[in-house]
């Protein structure tokens, strides 16, 4: 098995996330099996407890691990499930090797960054690895060269290019170009100098890619190979670009597959790009545009919701329109700006989300939805504020609430799950992951699916209150969709409208550029009729 090391220099969130992911897709297009882990120089055990605002969504895995957005990239563009394994932080290796210090594993020894952090730091590389039974495992370090708190994972990735030798370890390093704006030059000295820092950890990058503006000028590129030690054909070029899925087709025009392959002695077989390459054309060509908005407290910082943006994008690319997010803050929604705020959109989804704030203002959407038949697509928090809505307004239960919001209202539609009650610890403890879901047939979800039996991903400690079941179904709710062991409510429909579909799971963790996610096609397709009628 080979490794690819993916470091990034001068500043951080130039898009390492994005060139792990494009390589992936380039090496497994030219037949090569790949996985991607990200290392996470942080603390935290994992990105579960981490506020959206520090670092946008947490992406949830199918076997149940809270991770770094980038996983969600990486995914979407190699087209494969990843695992727990592919996100490690500081935090963990720290916990897991003090664990083992308690336990009396190393015998004595003083117990020290190098070797057993370092150690720790290699073995979850290695496993990661075996785990997946692939060809390459590329490995992006999170952060930049020269941070404090990436330097033992800089370590480790040292030592693991002299325990396994050049055919199987090689380095890419992702730096930024700046231009300065008064004189129009694209500047290397940045690069230079993240590279030194580099090699005075005593690692040579294989291949350098530059972020910028603007494709880079020959000489530039010469020079950049010149001081940084590679030939200048292994410099590569990294613009800004609006579309993210056209960046493996940027780097395929430089080569860059056929680069890695020589490099590591794998065997060459041009990449299979078509199917990639006509969801690029649609992208830019898309025919309609509509308008959905997105409410929920993050708006102000959409990565929180990256994944439901892609799906949203991948439903609409699938369907030839264009679907515009109207980003609405769930805080500024009253009763007497409804119209204001929804006169123009086409549907309303409403994203998972914690807490109270911001909740009022959900409901008032949702009910807004309901009442002027605009396609209503509510996701985990989003479906508690369909059923607590559709509780007060239709059902008359006055005040009704989730207890997460409201822990003496009178009638909790909503309520924290039985085995959540006694949890103490935040981290790694909601309800997490793939669970099965069983499909009404004649409904909604079954006319999106087309299958009974599906598997969705989960991030919640509360669910509806089966108490209520029988009420809700008396007043017109659909509950199409069961978890077969819990019999939890997984999705809650209306049969009197289009569209007005809560799940209790997160769909938009499992769409693909080419697969649009059944329920997301369902809205959007939806909002379409919405548009034209
Ligand atoms: N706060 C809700 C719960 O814990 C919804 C979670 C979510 O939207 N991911 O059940």
């Amino acid at each position: 098995m080979k490794y690819i090391f993916i470091t990034g220099g001068v500043v951080s969130g130039i898009g390492k996330g994005i060139v792990a992911a494009s390589l992936g897709k380039l090496l497994k297009s030219c037949g090569i099996k790949v996985s991607i882990q990200k290392l996470d120089p942080y603390l935290n055990v994992d990105a579960g407890t981490m506020s959206p605002y520090q670092h946008g969504e947490v992406f949830v895995t199918e076997d149940g691990a809270e991770t770094d957005l980038d996983l969600g990239h990486y995914e979407r563009f190699i087209d494969e499930n990843l695992t727990r394994c592919c996100n490690v932080t500081t935090g963990e290796i720290y916990s897991s090797v003090i664990k083992k210090e308690r336990h009396g594993e190393y015998l004595g020894k003083t117990v020290q960054v190098v070797p057993h952090i370092i150690n720790e730091i290699k073995e979850n590389i290695f496993k990661a690895g075996e785990r997946s039974k692939i060809d390459v495992a590329i490995v992006e370090i999170g952060g930049t060269v020269g941070d404090i708190e990436s330097q033992p994972f800089i370590e480790a990735i040292r030592q693991i290019y002299l325990d396994l030798g050049r055919e199987s370890v090689m380095y890419v390093h992702v730096t930024l170009v700046p231009l300065i704006p008064n004189s129009k030059d694209q500047k290397s000295k940045p690069t230079q100098h993240s590279v030194k820092e580099l090699l005075s950890f005593g690692i040579q990058p294989d291949i350098i890619i530059c972020r910028s503006d603007s494709l880079l000028d020959g000489d530039l590129r010469r020079k950049i190979g010149l001081f940084c030690n590679i030939s200048s054909d292994l410099v590569i070029d990294n613009p800004n670009i609006s579309n993210l899925y056209e960046i493996p087709l940027v780097f395929e025009k430089q080569n860059l597959s056929q680069k890695v392959c020589k490099r590591l002695r794998l065997k060459y077989i041009k990449p299979d790009l078509e199917l990639w390459r006509t969801f690029c054309v649609r992208v830019t060509n898309l025919k309609k545009k509509i308008i959905i908005a997105l409410v929920g407290k993050y708006v102000s910082f959409p990565d929180a919701y990256l994944s439901v943006c892609e799906a949203l994008k991948h439903a609409g690319v699938y369907l030839d329109v264009l679907v515009e997010i109207k980003w609405i803050n769930s805080d500024y929604i009253s009763q007497e700006n409804t119209k204001d705020l929804f006169g123009d959109v086409c549907g309303i989804l409403i994203p998972g989300g914690f807490g109270i704030r911001g909740f009022l203002g959900n409901v008032i959407a949702a009910k807004y939805a309901r009442e002027n038949n605009i396609p209503f697509f509510g996701i985990c928090l989003g479906l508690q504020v369909m059923i607590v809505e559709f509780a007060r307004n239709v059902m008359k239960l006055k005040n009704a609430n989730s207890t997460e919001v409201d822990s003496e209202t009178a009638y909790p539609v909503i309520d924290i799950m039985e085995n959540q009650k006694n949890e103490q610890n935040m981290g790694g403890t909601m309800r997490l992951g793939g669970f099965p879901c069983e499909v009404l047939r004649n409904s909604r979800a079954f006319d999106a699916y087309r299958e009974t039996q599906i598997i969705e991903r989960h991030r919640h400690r509360y669910e509806f209150n089966n108490t209520y079941y029988e009420d809700f179904v008396f007043y017109g709710m659909v509950f199409s969709g069961i978890s077969p062991n819990e019999k939890l409510v997984e999705i809650a429909e209306l049969k009197e409208r289009p569209w007005h579909v809560g799940v209790q799971f997160h769909p938009e963790f499992k769409t693909r550029p080419n697969r649009p996610h059944p329920l997301f096609l369902g809205f959007v397709k939806q909002s379409l009729v919405f548009f034209d009628s």
